[in-house]
């Protein structure tokens, strides 16, 4: 088998999709359209350093696409083996209705730490997943802190009810 990251023959690595754009192996996972900036995936990976050089100065890559790379031991959102990002995107609601929609087509899936660890409902929550958190928006800034707890998300929202 060839995975994501060509290591044929390998048993396949753990991807994190919500990645860092500036890892050697890093691809690009997608790119963020519309008014929302959910993410439309590629079919194929691109190698990130492939198209870094391509986005406007002054904008931030994460603006306009989602990278994804290796899921690494060191990384802050990690909880033992699992992510805890996820974990915490989790705790938030899902929109009305998001359990009908088909997931995306996503060249990661068979490596992704997020389907591997929470399955459907990691794709469902992932087009929406943004790198960067705009700082007026409490909420998502919460979710993304490594040291945000479960409970203090699930305070949030009982307090915003
Ligand atoms: S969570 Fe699902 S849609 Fe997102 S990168 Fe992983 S496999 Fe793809």
């Amino acid at each position: 088998m060839t995975t994501v990251d060509g290591s044929a023959g390998q048993p396949p690595l753990n991807w994190c999709p919500s990645g860092d754009a500036s890892r050697p192996e890093s691809v690009v996972l997608g790119v963020r359209s519309g008014d929302g900036g959910e993410v439309v995936y590629l079919a194929e990976p691109v190698p990130a350093a492939d198209v870094l050089g391509a986005v406007p100065a002054g904008i931030a890559p994460n603006r306009v696409l989602r990278f994804a790379s290796h899921c690494v031991s060191e990384c802050a959102n990690r909880v033992g083996d699992a992510c805890g990002l996820i974990e915490r995107i989790r705790v938030v609601p899902e929109e009305a209705g998001a359990d009908e929609r088909s997931l995306p087509r996503c060249h990661l899936r068979p490596q992704c730490k997020w389907w591997n660890q929470v399955g459907v409902e990691g794709c469902r929550r992932c087009p929406a997943v943004v790198t960067l958190n705009p700082h007026d928006d409490e909420l998502r800034v919460l979710v993304a802190g490594p040291d945000t707890t479960l409970e203090q998300v699930e305070e949030w929202m009982a307090a915003a009810e």
